[in-house]
């Protein structure tokens, strides 16, 4: 009989969870999620303020992430409980808490899912040296938070290539042969014997992934040569272990606990940051949080899944500013924590096409699925150097390996003012505000305050990912740092972008209904166009950060120079809108 312990890492979820699946050997089950206050308390980012004199200082959980967090952890316990066993909860460095946990429980195995971020790799490696060596206990990895299974792709580069590249002739015959080779490439898994302990892992080493395409369609063409795996069933509970009657199963702590060592933090986060903004940061994640005692948010997520594949998928509109009103999936929450699986959302989404008219409307989740898949994988393959200011040896834009990026000592002003959502361009501030008050805002919004920062103000493009971390309740160190060195130029199949805030709010507010939910100064303001330009509309407005007229697409300055307006809207009172042509 074997007994096995699941170290919970970003898998915070019972159902489809590979690793409550049994097998007539394994008996019992326990269950530990560990909180390392190394990841509470501000560290050493890698990134120097100049000359390399002083380092930058951030957070690996922000606020806003820790209240999710814990939200999950209590949700998971309680789901344990229902099945008669319960969460071991601990506080401290895994690597010396689960070699303990497997002693005083006698464990046989210990088990967890691999998440992105080359730090949390670190760890992992760590973990599995001190248990083979030191403890003597058999190892079992997977990776539970991507789309494609590691195990279901290419370990050999021709076959990346060709899979990548299909129409290549030559090639074409071979991807039929590569096929049978996806299904058991043993590179994928790597098995240590050990003293007569076995060690079985999916390598998520970056040398694994040598080969993939740089390219986010090359890599999403291949994945889609990989089987999507089906749903796990739910554990049994009759295998959930039940925790010794002497063992302390350890308290979950309070979010205060957990965000006290960012307010008392004697460096200035990321070398600049205002103590106001991570007063409001950590006043925000508490005011909003939820009850985390009596709601299920692995049920409430999956509820939340169901209702918008079915009410809202097909019509959403995620291109716009404000995406709350049901026109995106807000699923990056629950997939980042693993409350949701990718496989929950591919599964639900494919039962749901067969029953629709047009079942092609939804499958854009699919694909940002997918595109969520490249940011893990090319994460993993870049390891260490996905932090590096040009990540990519080869980055696929040559000019821009060679742009001059300013460090913060050459624009703390600029930083501060992006940051504190001061920056005087409408849109931009009021995402700000909605990140700091909420944890979220929209994929269009982020997309915007990463061009101000990198194409505007020209400063290094780490200290914005930084700032989203600290920020975001669905940080996922793979899609944030993955999405900054993107759009500002420096990852893989990077696009060089350059985002005109104000032609952008035209667009994608056109009523100016965002931007007026986040300004107070501009709630009340009748004139669309004066959301757009308030500098020029308003005495009190300030200077923008930079000049307006570089956040203006030269269309749009065709137009007012023609017509002395951008938007064709006016807006008369809260509710009726009139456009200038009519
Ligand atoms: C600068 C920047 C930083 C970002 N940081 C994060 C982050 O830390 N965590 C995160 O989950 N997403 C991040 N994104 C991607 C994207 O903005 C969010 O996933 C999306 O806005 C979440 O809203 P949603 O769940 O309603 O997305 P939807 O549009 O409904 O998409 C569904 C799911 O697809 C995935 N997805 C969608 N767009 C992307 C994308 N561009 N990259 C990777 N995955 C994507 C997410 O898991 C999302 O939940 C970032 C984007 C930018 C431009």
């Amino acid at each position: 009989m074997i007994r096995r312990l699941i170290w919970h890492r970003r898998d915070l979820r019972i159902r489809d969870n590979e690793l409550y699946q049994t097998n007539e050997e394994v008996k019992k089950i326990y269950s530990i999620f560990i909180f390392n206050p190394q990841d509470y308390h501000p560290q050493s980012t890698g990134i120097s303020n100049d000359d390399k004199s002083e380092q930058l200082y951030g957070v690996t959980n922000g606020p806003h992430f820790t209240s999710r967090l814990l939200h999950a952890v209590h949700s998971l316990k309680r789901n344990l409980q229902s099945m008669g066993g319960d969460l071991l909860v601990r506080t401290g460095n895994p690597v010396d808490i689960i070699p303990q946990i497997t002693k005083e429980l006698q464990i046989d195995e210990v088990v967890w899912s691999e998440t992105p971020g080359y730090y949390e790799y670190v760890q992992s490696e760590k973990m599995k040296k001190k248990l083979l060596e030191e403890v003597q206990c058999n190892i079992y990895t997977t990776c539970s938070l991507t789309l494609a299974h590691p195990k279901d792709l290419p370990t050999d580069q021709i076959v990346w290539q060709t899979l990548a590249r299909p129409k290549e002739k030559r090639k074409k015959k071979k991807s039929k042969a590569t096929k049978q080779q996806l299904s058991n490439n043993n590179q994928a898994v790597e098995t240590i014997n050990y003293f007569g302990v076995t060690a079985t892992t999916t390598n998520i080493s970056p040398s694994r992934f040598v080969g993939m395409p740089q390219i986010m369609g090359d890599f999403r063409r291949v994945a889609r040569n990989a089987v999507i795996r089906d749903l796990y069933n739910a554990p049994n509970p009759l295998h959930i272990g039940i925790i010794p009657e002497d063992m302390d199963i350890g308290a979950i702590p309070p979010l205060q606990s957990l965000t006290q060592p960012l307010l008392e933090s004697t460096r200035p986060i990321l070398g600049c940051l205002p103590k106001e903004i991570i007063e409001q940061l950590v006043k925000c994640a508490t005011d909003n949080r939820p009850d985390y005692s009596s709601i299920d948010i692995e049920e409430q997520s999956h509820q939340h899944l169901q209702n918008f594949i079915h009410h809202h998928a097909a019509t959403a509109d995620r291109a716009l500013c404000d995406v709350s009103d049901n026109n995106s999936s807000m699923l990056s929450m629950p997939l980042a924590l693993g409350i949701l699986s990718p496989q929950q959302v591919y599964h639900y989404i494919k039962q749901h096409q067969e029953k629709m008219a047009s079942p092609d409307d939804i499958n854009w989740l699919i694909s940002h699925m997918e595109m969520r898949d490249f940011f893990i994988y090319d994460s993993l393959r870049n390891g260490p150097a996905a932090y590096q200011l040009v990540p990519m040896k080869q980055p696929v834009h040559k000019a821009d390996d060679k742009r001059e990026w300013l460090p913060l000592s050459q624009h703390q002003d600029g930083f501060i003012r992006w940051a504190s959502g001061k920056t005087g361009l409408p849109m931009v501030d009021a995402g700000m505000r909605e990140l700091i008050t909420t944890g979220y805002t929209s994929n269009r919004v982020r997309q915007n305050m990463a061009s101000v920062l990198t194409k505007d103000l020209k400063l290094d493009w780490r200290l914005g990912a930084e700032f989203f971390q600290l920020c975001l309740a669905d940080h996922c160190v793979a899609a944030n740092y993955g999405n900054w060195a993107y759009f500002a130029g420096v990852g893989g199949d990077s696009k060089s972008r350059h985002f005109r805030t104000v032609s952008q709010s035209n667009r994608y507010d056109p009523e100016g209904r965002y931007v007026r939910k986040w300004i107070k100064q501009l709630q009340d303001v009748k004139e669309v166009e004066a959301i757009l330009r308030p500098w020029d509309f308003m005495a009190d407005w300030g200077v923008p950060i930079v000049p307006p007229t570089t956040q203006i697409t030269w269309n749009d300055k065709e137009k007012l120079e023609r017509s002395g307006r951008i938007s064709i809207f006016i807006l008369h009172d809260e509710d009726v809108l009139s456009s200038q042509s009519s």
